[in-house]
């Protein structure tokens, strides 16, 4: 028998190997082995099994590790198609099937001391009163961790020792689960009786489990229920004796969030563990994880993009929340969008795709128009709350000849005033963070940028610093003009940051408890819930934030939400700023009115008239689908083709330019056969300098993206580049290159 292996190196190629007779029936498709590799012993995963082999003079595989193949047959073939599709060798497609913790050679459980109270035998020896007193805590919990227990009769484990050499305990080493969530008491949750919307897509998602085919798009405003609807949907697939996942964006998969579904699940006839995984698991509780759904204790997987790749196996449904969500996409190799291969693994395994959103993607609502999904709409809240009335205020008309531009029209300020009296709380959104965006000299024209960046520094205020957003560089902020001919003193700030919102804010209100909420201001790991809970708690006033405070919060007493400067990402050089601009406003004044009293939002805007800025002011996604669908179509962009970008990076600009010249040159026979591409490029990135990499661009348009992807990986595969220029391939991007 001959065993076809992958390797742990990015080498695009796979080795046979012979299986010895010792081995036979062990070395399984997905099994992980150990086999030599030049002088080395290399660890690899066995993809296929063979009788023959076209290479000569095999060597025989060293050992079978662990004893339960990791990888599975079906997620072999997704993980293939995955590196077939973005462009990826292989192995690098198999490391993100499999995480780092799971592939590790040695199995990673973690042995714990547990003391556990035996039944007396015979007469009772004598105890000294410490003695008597540990043994009673031992005895009234049966079993417990020796450290827990030692900390919790303030002990010594020499006095446990004793107790053990009497006979009365025993103390030994077990296997423990390292679960994150294990200190936290959930109570289970029964399903809510459904509105007549939810029932009807419920029903079709239902149906479809049984013979899974389709993928759906559920779009329903926030709070219409959706949430509902994935759970009773994923009681269904358990019902079928089938698992789940559910993907959210990493930033919403809060304890809130994962309680939810622990909680349905946690009783009754369904019963089964829930597994979370997202990035910020230690890499044994990832391991603990992922082996309690391998091995079918739970049926449930939860988590951030990687979780599609989850084991979970008979497969029935995938959820995935905010579908439109920039995070599901991996931005390093393997490039992939965990969106569209939940779509590729349900086909793959005939599970139901479930994505939710209430600002569906552009590419997934066209899939609908097209009959490719199928469309389920939740159109009202489910808690019968109203929508938040948006007012647009035109900044311009703000604009004052002494002062310049304010940061709050009088509009927005007055708004603020009335909440404060009625002690009603207010969010306020600007996704900037720093004090001012730009620093310069009036009188020389000095700006300071980065040193390794095409971009200026932000002026960071409290800390008196300048820094890259970018690349993180740091100096201190000049007293004057670091131009040695003029160091002029009066040096000008422009440009706006939440620091300078928080400052302004404060002056204007100097009774209102103010907390901003950005990447600057939490210092520890617990801030960003402490200062929820002070928030949702009515001890602060306004909540002011970056992009952190955009979804997912429900706070009742939010009656007001100002977007300070809502054009922001509108006037970027991508094609998706609009639509980018209409899912954040969406997002943000989503957050207002989520209790008793009818919410507020006013959008602060240079381009008031902007469609995104009015079709969100109105609520209307299918208005704003149709005209940004009309803006896209004479230029293909996506939905209507899909988008690699090739981005070649070097430190010398004049070099990357003339290698991405001739990678242009060599797609020539390629893009012949492709009739409806369309190239740009090579041009400069938008952004042509970060972190001292000059970066040059290639994109191409293109309907048959795998077809394609094929054929680019056989032409840059003859490209030999030198040392110091390297290609990024990136299919189906969702940032162009800042
Ligand atoms: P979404 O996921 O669409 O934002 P959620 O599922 O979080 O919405 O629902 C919003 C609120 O409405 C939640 O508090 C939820 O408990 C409640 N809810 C959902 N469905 C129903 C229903 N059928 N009847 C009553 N309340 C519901
Ligand atoms: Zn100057
Ligand atoms: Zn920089």
């Amino acid at each position: 028998m001959i065993a076809r292996v992958t390797l742990e190196l990015a080498l695009r190629k796979e080795f046979d190997y012979l299986v010895p007779s010792e081995l036979d029936g062990q070395v399984q498709v997905g099994s992980r082995v150990q086999v030599p590799f030049g002088p080395r012993k290399m660890l690899g995963c066995v993809t296929a099994l063979a009788e023959e082999s076209a290479q000569g003079r095999l060597k025989p595989i060293l050992k079978v590790i662990g004893k339960e193949t990791l990888v599975t047959p079906k997620v072999l073939r997704l993980a293939r198609w995955l590196g077939e599709y973005y462009g990826c060798a292989p192995e690098t497609a198999l490391k993100s099937v499999l995480p780092e913790a799971v592939r590790r050679e040695r199995a990673n459980w973690r042995e714990r001391l547990f003391v556990m109270a035996l039944a007396p035998v015979g007469e009772m020896p004598r105890l000294s009163a410490r003695q008597k007193a540990v043994l009673e805590i031992i005895q009234a919990r049966r079993e417990s961790p020796l450290v827990e227990l030692l900390e919790l009769a303030s002990t010594t484990a020499a006095t446990v020792r004793h107790l053990e050499d009497k006979g009365l305990v025993r103390i030994a080493a077990q296997v423990a689960e390292r679960d994150p969530y294990a200190h936290e008491t959930i109570l289970p949750t029964q399903p809510l009786p459904l509105n007549v919307a939810q029932s009807a897509a419920l029903a079709a998602v239902v149906a479809d489990i049984d013979t899974g085919e389709h993928v759906f798009l559920l779009h329903g405003v926030t709070g219409s229920g959706k949430t509902e609807v994935y759970l009773q949907a994923m009681a269904h697939a358990l019902e079928q004796g089938k698992g789940a996942i559910v993907l959210v964006p990493e930033i919403s998969l809060t304890p809130q969030t994962v309680e939810r579904f622990k909680a349905r699940f946690s009783s009754g006839p369904l019963k089964t563990l829930v597994a979370v995984l997202h990035s910020h698991l230690s890499a044994g509780e990832r391991h603990d994880e992922w082996h309690k759904i391998r091995q079918g204790r739970a049926r449930i997987a939860i988590g951030a993009r990687s979780a599609v790749f989850a084991p979970v196996d008979p497969l029935g449904l995938i959820v995935v929340d905010e579908e439109h969500e920039q995070t599901y996409k991996q931005e390093e190799a393997p490039r992939y969008h965990a969106r569209d291969v939940a779509v590729v693994r349900g086909q793959m395994e005939g599970a139901t795709v479930v994505l939710g959103s209430a600002t569906p993607s552009m590419e997934s609502f066209y899939n609908c128009k097209r009959g490719k999904y199928r469309l389920l709409q939740l159109p009202e809240r489910a808690d019968d709350k109203k929508m938040p009335l948006v007012r647009v205020v035109d900044m311009r008309q703000a604009l004052r000849k002494d002062q310049g531009i304010p940061v709050f029209s009088p509009q927005l300020t007055e708004a603020i005033a009335q909440r404060l009296e009625r002690r009603e709380q207010v969010i306020l959104f600007l996704n900037r963070r720093g004090y001012a965006t730009s620093m310069q000299c009036p009188r020389c024209g000095y700006v300071a940028g980065c040193p390794n960046c095409s971009v200026s520094l932000t002026y960071h205020r409290q800390e008196q610093k300048l820094c890259c957003h970018i690349c993180g560089h740091v100096e201190a902020a000049p007293v004057a003009c670091p131009n040695p001919n003029c160091q002029s003193p009066q040096i000008r700030y422009a440009g706006l940051g939440t620091e300078k919102v928080e400052h302004v804010l404060s002056k204007l209100f100097p009774h209102a408890r103010i907390k901003r909420m950005d990447s600057d201001a939490l210092k520890r790991k617990d801030d960003f819930r402490r200062i929820l809970n002070d928030f949702r708690a009515g001890r602060l006033d306004v909540l002011l934030g970056t992009q952190m405070i955009a979804k997912g919060l429900h706070f009742p007493n939010v009656t007001l939400v100002g977007i300070i400067y809502a054009d922001l990402a509108l006037h970027q050089p991508d094609f998706r700023a609009g639509e980018r601009t209409f899912q954040l406003l969406t997002q943000v004044a989503g957050r207002a009115g989520r209790g008793e009293i009818e919410g507020e939002v006013f959008v602060q805007a240079f381009t008031p008239s902007h469609p995104a800025i009015q079709f969100a002011r109105r609520h209307d996604f299918e208005g704003f689908y149709e005209q940004e669908l009309e803006f896209r179509q004479p230029l293909k962009y996506p939905p209507f083709n899909r988008i690699v970008l090739l981005t070649l990076k070097g430190r010398n600009e004049e070099k990357v330019k003339f290698w991405s010249e001739h990678v242009r040159r060599e797609l020539e026979g390629l893009l012949g056969s492709f009739k409806d591409a369309i190239v740009a490029g090579p041009a400069p990135a938008p952004l042509l300098r970060a972190e001292t990499y000059y970066r040059y661009q290639i994109m191409v348009r293109v309907q048959r993206m795998m077809a394609f992807s094929q054929g680019l990986a056989g032409v840059l595969g003859s490209i030999v580049l030198p040392e110091d220029i390297t290609l990024v391939v990136d299919v189906d991007p969702v940032g162009m290159g800042f």
